[in-house]
C-alpha cells in the first residue's frame, strides 16, 4: 500500500483528469496540496482531437492545432458559409494536451503520475489498484462507467471515423472549414462528415452518425472514402492518422460521487446529451471545481452541474432523433438557414437566456417537437 495520504487523488488522465490538475495548480491557495494522478495509459498516443468554441482564450491556447472564425453548413437544401463571431472554433489534438499537461507536472513535487489499472473507488477516498492502494481527501474520478437507464432514459451513440489526410498540391481552403455536411446518404439516421483543414496540404475530415448502433467498420471507410473523391474532389490522397470513436449520448443521470468521490468528465456527466459535445463543459466543471476548493468549500456544488431546463431540451432532441419523426439533416437545416450561428452554439453551450431559447424553438418544426415535449412531459 502507498502509505502516503494524499490530499487529492485524480483517478484517470484525460480530458478532465489533466483539466482538472491544470486549474488546482493554478489555483495559489492550493499549492501546498498534495495531488495522485493515476492513469492505466501513460498518454503518450494521439488518440482523439478535441473540437469546441470558446469566446476567450482558454487555458491550452499554446497547444492548439487551428482555430477558425467561420464555418460551412451543407444540406441537400443549402450550403452558406457562418460567422461564428465571437465564438472561434477550435482544435486541439490530445497529444499536444497531454505533452503540455505532463510537462506541467514536472515543475511541481507535489504532483505525483503512477501508471496502474484502478479496479476499484471506495466513499472513503481509497483506490485500489492492480499495483498498490491509495487513500486521498477527495477522489476525482473520470473512468467512465455507463450510467443506469431506465424506460424512460434515451440512449444513443455518437459514432465517427476520422482520417487525417494529405495532399501533394495545395487543396484545402483553411477558411472554409465544414462543421456539418448533410449531403452523405443518411440512410434513414442521422449522418454528416467534418472538414476541419489545418493548412492547404492537411485537413481532418470525419465521418458521424448519431444512432442507436454503429456500423461495420468497412462502412465508415466507405463511407469516408467516397466523401473525399465526391465532395473534395480528391482521388489521390494519403491517410497519416485514423481515429474512432463513440461518445454516450444519454439523458440518464451521471452519479455526481459519493463521499470522497467526485465524479468528472464524461463519468461525471459532463458530456452533453444532445450533441456529444464534451471538452468545454470538461472546463466548466474542472474550473468550478478547482474554485471552490480554493475558497475552502466542497468541490461539488448543491446546485446541479447542468439547468433542468437544458436538460429538458436535450431530452426533447434525444427523443426527435430516436423516433425520426422528421429526417434529422432537416432538424439541423431548420436551424441553420434561419438563426445566427452564434445564437445555435451559445444554446449549444447552455448559455442562452429564455428569450432566445424562444427564438431557437420558433424555427423548429412545431408538430415533431411539440409532440416530443409532450411525451417528455408525460414520460414520468
Ligand atoms: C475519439 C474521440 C473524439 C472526441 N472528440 C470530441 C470533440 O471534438 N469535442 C468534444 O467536446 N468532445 C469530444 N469527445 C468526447 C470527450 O471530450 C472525450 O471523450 C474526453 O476525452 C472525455 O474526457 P474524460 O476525461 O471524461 O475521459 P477520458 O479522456 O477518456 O479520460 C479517462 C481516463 O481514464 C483512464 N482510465 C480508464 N479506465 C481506467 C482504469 N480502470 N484505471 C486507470 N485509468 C483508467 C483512461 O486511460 C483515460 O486516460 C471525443 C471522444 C472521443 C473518444
Amino acid at each position: 500500500m502507498d502509505q502516503s495520504n494524499y490530499d487529492y487523488i485524480i483517478a484517470g488522465a484525460g480530458a478532465a483528469g489533466l483539466s482538472l490538475l491544470c486549474y488546482l495548480l493554478a489555483e495559489e491557495n492550493l499549492a501546498q496540496k498534495s495531488i495522485l494522478l493515476i492513469d492505466s495509459d501513460l498518454k503518450k498516443t494521439n488518440d482523439r482531437t478535441w473540437c469546441f468554441w470558446q469566446q476567450e482564450q482558454g487555458p491550452f491556447e499554446s497547444c492548439l492545432e487551428s482555430q477558425w472564425e467561420k464555418l460551412m453548413f451543407h444540406s441537400p437544401d443549402f450550403s452558406e458559409q457562418v460567422d461564428i463571431g465571437p465564438y472561434k472554433y477550435k482544435m486541439l489534438t490530445s497529444i499536444a494536451f497531454y505533452q503540455h499537461c505532463f510537462q506541467l507536472i514536472e515543475h511541481h513535487p507535489k504532483v505525483v503520475f503512477k501508471q496502474d489499472q484502478i479496479t476499484s473507488i471506495h466513499p472513503n477516498g481509497s483506490v485500489v489498484g492492480t499495483k498498490d492502494s491509495y487513500k486521498a481527501t477527495y477522489v476525482f474520478n473520470s473512468v467512465f462507467r455507463n450510467p443506469a437507464q431506465s424506460t424512460h432514459t434515451h440512449y444513443l451513440l455518437q459514432h465517427f471515423r476520422g482520417y487525417f489526410i494529405e495532399t501533394d498540391q495545395p487543396t484545402f481552403d483553411v477558411e472554409k472549414p465544414v462543421l456539418m455536411d448533410f449531403r452523405v446518404e443518411q440512410d434513414q439516421d442521422c449522418r454528416f462528415v467534418y472538414v476541419l483543414p489545418t493548412s492547404p496540404y492537411r485537413a481532418l475530415v470525419e465521418y458521424t452518425g448519431f444512432s442507436t448502433t454503429m456500423l461495420e467498420s468497412a462502412q465508415y471507410d466507405r463511407a469516408l472514402d467516397g466523401y473525399i473523391r465526391t465532395y473534395l474532389g480528391l482521388n489521390d490522397y494519403r491517410i497519416s492518422h485514423v481515429e474512432s470513436g463513440v461518445i454516450p449520448m444519454t439523458n440518464a443521470a451521471f452519479p455526481v460521487g459519493e463521499g470522497a468521490i467526485v465524479n468528472i468528465g464524461t463519468a461525471g456527466g459532463a458530456t452533453k446529451a444532445s450533441t456529444g459535445y464534451t471538452f468545454s463543459f470538461i472546463q466548466k466543471q474542472c474550473q468550478a471545481i478547482a474554485r471552490r476548493l480554493a475558497f475552502g468549500q466542497s468541490p461539488t456544488s448543491a446546485e446541479r452541474f447542468k439547468l433542468n431546463r437544458f436538460a429538458l431540451y436535450d431530452r426533447i432532441f434525444l427523443r426527435v432523433l430516436k423516433e425520426k419523426k422528421r429526417p434529422s439533416w432537416l432538424v439541423f437545416n431548420d436551424l441553420f438557414k434561419q438563426l445566427p450561428a452564434a445564437l445555435i452554439l451559445r444554446f449549444l453551450s447552455e448559455e442562452t437566456n429564455v428569450w432566445e431559447e424562444f427564438r431557437l424553438t420558433n424555427v423548429m418544426d412545431k408538430p415533431t417537437f411539440i409532440l416530443a415535449a409532450l411525451r417528455e412531459a408525460t414520460a414520468h
